[in-house]
C-alpha cells in the first residue's frame, strides 16, 4: 500500500459529494434499478452479459436485509421483461448474515425462488474473512437443497483458498484475488504470492469440473487463464471472464473479440455514496487506481 493510496483514502471525508458521485459513477450504474437496466442493455449490445450488485451492505435491521431481497427479486423481474442477459450477486451480509443465519439463507432462498423460473444464475459474493464460513456452509446448504444456479466465490490472496476450491467441485465458482485486508496470518501479502494462488485455484476448480468464473483485470492473470483453458481444451461455454463495471474495459473487448464470454459486475443502489467510501477505505489500492485511472483521462481527454 503506497503513500499515495493512504494519502487518498484520509483525504476522501473531504471530498465533497457531489465529486465522489462523478468519480464513481464510471463503476456504479446510479441509484435506480433503471439505471441498472440502461447499463446493462448497453453491455449487452457489446456482446457482454452482467451479474448486478444491489447495493447495502451496513444493515442493522431484518427489515433492511429483506428490503435488499425484495429490491433483487424486482431486478430479476425487470431483466426478463427487458429481456436483458443479467444474473445477479448477491452479499450475506446485506441479506442479514451478522445479524441471523436462517434471516439470510431466507432472504437468498427469496431471491433464488425469483431466478430460478428463468434460469438465472445467483452469485453469492465472498466478504471479510469473518464470513467464509458461513458463506461456504450457505452454499452447501442451497447446494444440497437442490438449487443448481447457485455458486460462491473464493478469495486467492487467503491461504485456505485451494483447499477450498478442492471441496467445491462440479460448481460453479468466481475466483477473485479478495478485496479485503486480512490478518497476516491467513493472507498472503505478496503480489506473486496471490498470483499463484489465483493460479492454482483457478486449475484446481477447472479439473474438478467447475465452471470458473475468472475475476480479474490483471493481464499476467488472464494470459494465465487462457493458457490453463487452451491446456484443457476447453470451450467457451466452459467458462468465463468477469470483470467490474468501468475497470479496464479495452481488455475485456479484447476478451469479447476473441471469442470468450464476459460478465460485467454491476453495482446499483441509493447506498453509492457509503459504497463507495467503504471500498475505498477497505482496500486504499483501490483509491489509487481509481486517482490513476482518474488523472490519466483527464489528461488524455478520455
Ligand atoms: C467480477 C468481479 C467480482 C468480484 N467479486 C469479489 C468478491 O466477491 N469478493 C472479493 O473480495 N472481491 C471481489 N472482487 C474484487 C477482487 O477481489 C479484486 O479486489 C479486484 O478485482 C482487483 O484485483 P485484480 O485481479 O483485478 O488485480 P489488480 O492487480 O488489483 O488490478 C489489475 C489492474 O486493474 C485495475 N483495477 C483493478 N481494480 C480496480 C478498481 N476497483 N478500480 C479501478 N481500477 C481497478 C488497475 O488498473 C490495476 O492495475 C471481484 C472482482 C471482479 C472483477
Amino acid at each position: 500500500m503506497s503513500l499515495f493510496d493512504r494519502a487518498i483514502v484520509r483525504a476522501l471525508p473531504v471530498v465533497p459529494r457531489p465529486l465522489v458521485q462523478r468519480l464513481s459513477s464510471r463503476y456504479i450504474a446510479g441509484s435506480q434499478l433503471s439505471d441498472a437496466r440502461s447499463v446493462v442493455a448497453r453491455l449487452n449490445a457489446e456482446g457482454k452479459t452482467a451479474t448486478v450488485d444491489v447495493l447495502g451492505e451496513e444493515i442493522t435491521q431484518p427489515s433492511e436485509a429483506e428490503a435488499i431481497a425484495d429490491e433483487y427479486v424486482a431486478a430479476l423481474e425487470a431483466f426478463e421483461r427487458d429481456g436483458l442477459d443479467a444474473n445477479v450477486s448477491v452479499k450475506p451480509t446485506a441479506l442479514g448474515l451478522k445479524l441471523d443465519y436462517e434471516l439470510c439463507k431466507r432472504n437468498v432462498e427469496q431471491v433464488i425462488a425469483a431466478a430460478e423460473p428463468t434460469n438465472r444464475f445467483v452469485r453469492i459474493d465472498m466478504e471479510d474473512s469473518s464470513t467464509t464460513d458461513d458463506t461456504l456452509r450457505l452454499f452447501r446448504e442451497l447446494r444440497e437443497e437442490g438449487h443448481a444456479r447457485v455458486g460462491p466465490v473464493l478469495q486467492a490472496s487467503l491461504k485456505r483458498t485451494v483447499a477450498d476450491a478442492e471441496a467445491l467441485a462440479g460448481a460453479s465458482v468466481r475466483i477473485c484475488k479478495g478485496i479485503y485486508v486480512e490478518p497476516e496470518s491467513i493472507q498472503f501479502r505478496d503480489d506473486d504470492d496471490v498470483r499463484t494462488s489465483f493460479v492454482r485455484s483457478l486449475a484446481t476448480v477447472l479439473d474438478g469440473g467447475c465452471y470458473a468464473g475468472i475475476a480479474t483485470h490483471d493481464e499476467w492473470l488472464v494470459e494465465q487463464a487462457l493458457e490453463l483453458v487452451r491446456e484443457r481444451s476447453l470451450a467457451p461455454e466452459q467458462y468465463e471472464f468477469q470483470m467490474l463495471l468501468g475497470v479496464r474495459p479495452e481488455l475485456g473487448d479484447r476478451l469479447v473479440a476473441e471469442g470468450h464470454r464476459l460478465r460485467i459486475y454491476v453495482p446499483y443502489g441509493r447506498q453509492w455514496y457509503e459504497y463507495s467510501l467503504r471500498r475505498l477505505k477497505e482496500n486504499p489500492k483501490i483509491a489509487g487506481y481509481v486517482a490513476a485511472d482518474t488523472l490519466g483521462r483527464l489528461v488524455s481527454g478520455r
